[in-house]
């Protein structure tokens, strides 16, 4: 009995010393302490025994680098060289573009989190609050969005005027070139306000501050070239647009067949070395309008006029609009969201090298360029568009839901509703969330790639599932299109966020984990360095350092995940943070748990693993599913947690580690070796799948908090354009939900005491009016509330009819 305690006390302390992740020597040291005195307690059998000695004598031969280098990394190394995917110069760009940030603590199963609690919560300047109540309010108020999308298909000259006399083009232009330059944060939230009332308006914000000339221009243009266009794009004298995609390249972007041969030819009357420019490009935002367009192309050099290589890569230029020979103007009709967009032509367009941004010592560096720059602008454009569509639909389905009855009740408070109003608010927590705290940790200096991919993805696709479930609750209201319609568009939008700037299924089933698993894992972008380092004798110092930090980091990960699994995380190493503490426990358990999983599955598929999509994306699921939830935590800590926020807040961490959970489990489900899967399976889920979706009771709290007016209601849905003016139906619909509590009241009293008594017979609210004050049921002034309440309900929920002449041009 005593002996089989001291067996397994001796197990436990070697399980804590390796979930403890000591060095090897410090674990070497104190496994053989424990050994000896294990070993002279006398408890365990002789072949146990024997074998313990023979695992110490190996530990210590592990820790005489010479002799492990000769017999293990070495040899390793060079099998590891030949497992190594073969990657592109463009791929390896990819992968070394951006900064390593919260992604990074999470791939370590061990995360950090005074990493990310210390990050500054996001903040506006003076001057930055200024402009959204400015400038940004202003322009809310003149966009009329049906006048846009239905009759126009433009906006208006006085909105284009505005926008390029107020500085929307230039948020991300320094002051000294005439720019505003703001924050990234200032930045998201003009674009959340903007996206929630027109997505037109949205876009065609987002393309000039986003990737394209502006941007480049700063991070490589050569001074002649920031002095001659910023203060211009600032100005709005010169509209940008940035043409890579062409008919034969989408997604693989950096395929593109357009060409740029250096040669000489003329310019403005003189013979110089110039471009020749051959391309076609398609989906182009701001094209048909722009002046300067920023291209993508491929340079050659067949005369060696810049130098000896021939193909010198992508490279990035900007070109006049009315250059010779380039074909521009036309318009692309992207789903009735008119913003200006279309396709790009040239041929044997003749530039000077000069219109290379950052002049010729740029050639070639066109797709790193654009890398780097879109792990910051994947953060911002369509994250913050998608946010500004969810939180304007939230808040105008809560208050419709309230306000509109059936059955003599709202239609939030059936049950059915009442789990979807709440699916939309817990989303769009996590949206907020994700995209102010990514932004923050921007604006103090991080530019996070793989953050990037998580952010375009999952919140492009929130945004889907809030405007599809906003649709549902909604009816009739959000289908009949007319001015009175506030979600038709923005539904109708989804599409294109989802599309433009990394399509999501690629984005999810490659970039996501592709890119992190190189990128943001402590070991692996070591050992593919050191493996590929020419010279030899220093290659195989530093894989061998990387290795065995990686073999320590792996095991001490399996039995993290396996503590923690059996424990249900509740000895992790969380900050005291009170109601939700148990969630950053949960996170670091799923953390060690997917740190776990991504060795073992690198392991098993080795370069191949980029092929396996579906294990991949599962595994980048698990990822950004921890990632969001460390977003709604730390959002919860910015905003000083209220305690009304929680019950959001726990919807939002249940959801996404049940997710986390279910998709870890597929991952498995789905694993082709099965040996390898059963082993995981008891490291990951030794006791089954103990994480449970929110509960329905939660469910009901959340969708409280957006069916009633009030501070919570108010935090999540900050920055959409409620004012209260004829023309914007959603903050018509804020002023009746206000007003609802009271009118819910004096109903009550007529069913109660009049069509419940059988005394109040009239079918419709005002003839109950009318008999309950005949019968004074309720006060004259009751009545009038209640009349005039019902008159704003019916201005709301009425929807707009059409002549047939007025829908569509008769052929
Ligand atoms: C409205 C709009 C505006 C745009 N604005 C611009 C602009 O201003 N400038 C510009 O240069 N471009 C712009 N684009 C182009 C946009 O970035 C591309 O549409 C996008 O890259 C996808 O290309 P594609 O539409 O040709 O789809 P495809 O590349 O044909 O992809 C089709 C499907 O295959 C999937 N897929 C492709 N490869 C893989 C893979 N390896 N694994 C898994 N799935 C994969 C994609 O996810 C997608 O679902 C715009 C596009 C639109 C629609």
């Amino acid at each position: 009995m005593f002996g089989a305690l001291m067996t397994v006390f001796f197990i436990v302390a070697v399980l804590y010393l390796t979930y403890r992740r000591l060095s090897l020597i410090s674990y070497t040291i104190t496994f053989t302490v424990l050994l000896l005195a294990y070993s002279l307690i006398g408890a365990g059998a002789e072949l146990w025994n024997g074998i313990l000695w023979v695992a110490l004598a190996l530990l210590w031969l592990l820790n005489v680098r010479p002799l492990r280098k000769a017999l293990i990394s070495g040899p390793f190394m060079k099998t590891y060289r030949r497992l190594l995917p073969t990657m592109s110069n463009t791929e390896r760009e990819a992968l070394e573009a951006g900064t390593v940030w919260w992604d990074g603590e999470l791939f370590t199963g061990n995360p950090d989190w005074s990493k990310l609690r210390t990050l500054p919560a996001p903040r506006l300047s003076a001057a930055e609050q200024q402009f959204l109540d400015g400038p940004c309010e202003e322009l809310c108020r003149m966009l009329d969005d049906f006048d846009i999308t239905h009759r126009r298909a433009d906006m208006p000259p006085a909105v284009w005027q505005f926008l390029k006399a107020n500085g929307f083009f230039a948020m991300i232009i320094p002051k000294r070139y005439g720019g505003l330059e703001f924050s990234a944060y200032a930045h998201s939230c003009v674009l959340v306000k903007l996206a929630g009332r027109s997505v037109t308006c949205a876009s065609t914000v987002a393309v000039p501050n986003s990737l394209g000339p502006g941007e480049l221009l700063l991070h490589y243009g050569t001074e002649e070239q920031k002095d001659h266009y910023l203060p211009r794009l600032a100005r709005g004298e010169d509209v940008p647009c940035f043409a890579l995609t062409g008919p034969r390249a989408g997604s693989d972007a950096a395929s593109i067949p357009d060409t740029g041969v250096v040669c000489r030819g003329q310019w403005q009357g003189r013979e110089v070395v110039g471009l020749k420019l051959n391309f076609s490009k398609r989906y182009i935002t701001l094209a048909p309008i722009a002046t300067v367009i920023g291209l993508a192309f491929r340079l050659y050099d067949p005369e060696g006029l810049v130098g000896e290589q021939s193909d010198r890569g992508i490279t990035c230029a900007l070109i006049p609009r009315d250059t010779a020979g380039v074909q521009i103007g036309r318009r692309h009709l992207p789903l009735n969201i008119p913003f200006q967009n279309g396709p790009i032509h040239g041929r044997d367009v003749f530039v000077p090298l000069d219109c290379i941004i950052g002049g010729p010592k740029m050639i070639g560096q066109g797709w790193r360029m654009l890398v780097e720059q879109l792990s910051v602008g994947r953060c911002i454009s369509l994250p913050s568009n998608a946010t500004g569509g969810a939180k304007a639909a939230v808040f105008a389905t809560g208050a419709y839901a309230r306000i509109r009855r059936q059955f003599n009740t709202p239609v939030g408070r059936f049950e059915g509703v009442e789990q979807v109003i709440a699916r939309m608010a817990g989303l769009t927590y996590i949206a907020d969330a994700a995209r102010s705290v990514t932004i923050a940790a921007i604006d103090s200096g991080a530019r996070p790639a793989v953050p990037a991919g998580i952010l375009k993805y999952h919140v492009t696709e929130i945004g889907r599932r809030v405007a599809n479930d906003a649709m549902d609750v909604q009816g009739g209201k959000g289908i009949c299109l007319g001015p009175n319609n506030y979600l038709g568009r923005g539904y109708q939008s989804i599409p294109i966020a989802i599309t433009v700037e990394g399509a999501n299924i690629l984005t999810r089933s490659l970039i996501i984990f592709g890119q992190g698993a190189i990128r943001c894992h402590p070991f692996v972008l070591r050992e593919m360095t050191a493996a590929r380092n020419h010279d030899h004798a220093q290659g195989v110092d530093d894989f061998d350092r990387a290795l065995f930090a990686h073999v320590g980091f792996a095991l001490s990960n399996a039995v993290r995940s396996l503590v923690m699994a059996l424990t249900i995380a509740r000895f992790g190493n969380a900050p005291n943070t009170g109601a939700t503490r148990r969630y950053y426990q949960h996170i670091e358990r799923f953390s060690a748990s997917f740190a776990f999983a991504t060795d073992i599955a690198m392991l098993t598929y080795g370069g191949y693993l980029k092929k396996k999509e579906t294990i991949s994306a599962r595994l980048g699921d698990v990822l950004s599913a921890i990632y969001l939830a460390s977003m709604v935590l730390k959002h919860y800590e910015d905003q000083g947690q209220p305690p009304e926020d929680l019950p959001v807040v726990e919807w939002a961490c249940r959801e996404l580690l049940y997710h986390a959970q279910e998709q870890l489990h597929s991952v498995l489900r789905n694993f082709p070796m099965r040996g390898v899967a059963v082993f995981m399976r008891l490291m990951i889920f030794p006791r089954g799948l103990t994480y449970f979706a929110p509960a329905d009771r939660l469910g009901r709290k959340v969708a409280d908090l957006v069916l009633n007016a009030g501070a919570p209601r108010d935090r999540l849905c900050q920055g959409v354009y409620r004012t209260v003016q004829p023309a914007n139906p959603l903050g018509l619909l804020q002023a009746a939900l206000e007003l609802a509590p009271r009118a819910e009241l004096i109903e009550k009293k007529i069913r109660v005491a009049g069509v419940k008594a059988g005394t109040v017979t009239a079918l419709d609210l005002p003839g109950q009016i009318d008999q309950a004050l005949a019968q004074n049921l309720i006060s004259a002034e009751e009545g009038q509330f209640l009349r005039s309440f019902d008159g704003r309900v019916m201005d709301i929920i009425n929807v707009d009819d059409f002549d047939s002449a007025e829908l569509g041009h008769q052929p």
